[in-house]
């Protein structure tokens, strides 16, 4: 008699039922949505899920998204999407997603590219656009569970009032742990892209960063690694997540 083995997937490979239970508007292209899944048992900050929608003729459509809350045992987590013209997923869920609509999730997803408390810092991050939010999730984990970590956050947004969590950001910023935000607009009057002097004022701050993330578009992605690296800072203490164009 032979006996069977159940195989059973790894939990990251596997597609899980999430329902969303909550949705919020974070800026006028930016929405939040909660979502009540088993995927928000186990997650570190910084990681992304994937998403699948299915259309009643079975058409599907899958993106990543960031999760930019931090693991906090309440079975859910937190999705900011921002929505771009004609974008498929991101237009689905700004125009059209309710709360009791369910999707599937795959994930978590990206191990190198999160942080908790142990891993130590100081901490620089560097964000273009809606790349803030897995950085998001790493500073509300880091008000947490280690408030101690020097950290540093670079945010490079098209206009202060489309940059995504400014007031949370900027309350963080405020609150004495010693997290400084450097936050530079490229569409405001007078606006400018990331540059020397950014990054040099944030390594003011900071001291010599022992954890850098980096994440948004390519181009982003690379003029901020450029940057830092000429400032002096070694390339294996950064990790870098880009989002596509
Ligand atoms: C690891 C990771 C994490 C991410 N996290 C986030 C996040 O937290 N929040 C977030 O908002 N996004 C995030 N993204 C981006 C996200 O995955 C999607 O790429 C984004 O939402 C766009 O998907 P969409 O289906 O809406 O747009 P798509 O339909 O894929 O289109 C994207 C853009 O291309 C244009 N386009 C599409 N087809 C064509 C064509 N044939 N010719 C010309 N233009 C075209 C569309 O008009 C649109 O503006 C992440 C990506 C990665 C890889």
């Amino acid at each position: 008699m032979s006996s069977a083995t159940p195989v059973t997937e790894p939990i990251v490979f596997r597609w899980h039922q999430a329902e969303i239970t909550a949705i919020a508007p974070v800026t006028s292209q930016v929405k939040s949505f909660r979502l009540r899944c088993d995927i928000a048992q186990a997650y570190r900050a910084g990681q992304h899920v994937d998403v699948r929608l299915t259309a009643e003729d079975g058409y599907q459509a899958q993106r990543s998204y960031s999760i930019a809350s931090a693991p906090d045992g309440s079975g859910t987590l937190e999705l900011m999407v921002e929505a771009l013209p004609d974008g498929e997923v991101s237009g689905w869920f700004s125009e059209a997603a309710e709360v009791g609509d369910r999707v599937e999730l795959r994930g978590p997803i990206g191990g190198s590219f999160s942080w908790d408390g142990p891993d130590g810092g100081p901490l620089l991050l560097g964000a273009g656009g809606s790349g803030v939010v897995p950085l998001l999730a790493m500073l509300r984990q880091r008000a947490l569970v280690a408030p101690q970590i020097p950290a540093a956050l670079i945010y490079s947004a098209h206009t202060r009032a489309g940059a995504i969590a400014l007031p949370e950001l900027e309350r963080l910023a405020g609150d004495g742990t010693g997290f400084s935000l450097h936050i530079t607009t490229t569409r405001d009057a007078g606006g400018r892209r990331i540059d020397a002097a950014l990054v040099a004022g944030a390594l003011t701050r900071l001291g010599r960063p022992e954890k850098v993330f980096l994440c948004g578009s390519n181009r982003f992605v690379g003029a901020a690694s450029d940057l830092i690296l000429a400032a002096g800072v070694p390339a294996g203490v950064i990790r870098t997540e880009r989002f596509g164009s």
